[in-house]
């Protein structure tokens, strides 16, 4: 059974729910992550499936509409759908949303708001490395804090490891030849640190590259790293569990 840290089902199914003609039976947990306050909405329309948990928050696309009206909304939802985690959240400047201190404030005021409410916050972080660590560094929310699509090599991981509750996901990209470095980050991951994601339906993992992806291919980067790691597959799927219910399950790290 595997956990899957960070997919987006209404972008898979085109709604937050699990289709009915598709099996679940290999999945232990996933997060289902919502980015734009209409994909937050359409949460309070389907009943929580009781192994499929919710993350929101505002993508850094946002950042030109964020205002103290849209905080006092998404402080509504946190309080009322009581999510496991805040995000994504975070820079993304290959994008260029905005203007980067546009992007700066909508990652600090929701990082804040983590703070606040005692939620984990799961990190977008493209292009973005010294911004992302220095304002991590100054409005650390004081709780889990989840890289996830890590994208950077092993230079920043050291670094990001400086941080207090870092953890570090690692999506299907792992898998693919040309992703040496971020491989090297991946082996210097320390192991009660690590989380594996789809980011599905992005990114497919190895050797369903190139197609549409799911949650269910979590299986293939989980088989990848295991066999990378030198681990067997069931110690890092009880790796994973152990990390995970300590980071999302526990009331307190
Ligand atoms: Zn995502």
């Amino acid at each position: 059974m595997y956990i899957d840290t960070h997919c987006h089902l209404t972008h898979c199914f085109g709604s937050p729910s699990w289709p009915q003609d598709l099996t679940f039976d290999s999945i232990h947990y996933l997060i289902d992550i919502s980015i734009s306050p209409q994909e937050i909405l359409s949460l309070s329309q389907y009943s929580p499936h009781p192994r499929i948990f919710r993350a929101f928050g505002f993508y850094p696309e946002l950042c030109t509409m964020w205002t103290p009206e849209e905080k006092r909304r998404l402080c509504h939802w946190i309080e009322t759908l009581n999510p496991l985690a805040i995000g994504e959240i975070g820079l993304d400047y290959h994008h260029h949303y905005g203007t980067p201190k546009l992007q700066q404030n909508l990652f600090v005021d929701q990082l804040a708001l983590a703070h606040e409410y005692r939620k984990p916050v799961l990190i977008h972080s493209r292009n973005a490395f010294h911004d992302t660590f220095s304002l991590l560094k100054t409005f650390h929310p004081g709780t889990a804090v989840i890289l996830h699509c890590f994208g950077y090599g092993p230079h920043e991981l050291e670094q990001f490891l400086l941080l207090d509750n870092i953890f570090i996901s690692f999506a299907g990209n792992v898998t693919y030849p040309s992703a040496h470095s971020l491989r090297e980050a991946l082996l210097r991951t320390p192991q009660e640190r690590l989380f594996l994601e789809t980011d599905a339906p992005y990114l497919s993992p190895l050797p369903m590259r190139g197609k549409r992806n799911t949650p269910l291919y979590i299986e293939h980067t989980y088989r990848y790293v295991a066999d990378f790691l030198q681990l067997p597959l069931p110690t890092l799927c009880e790796m994973i569990a152990t990390t995970f219910s300590r980071v999302f399950l526990s009331p307190k790290l």
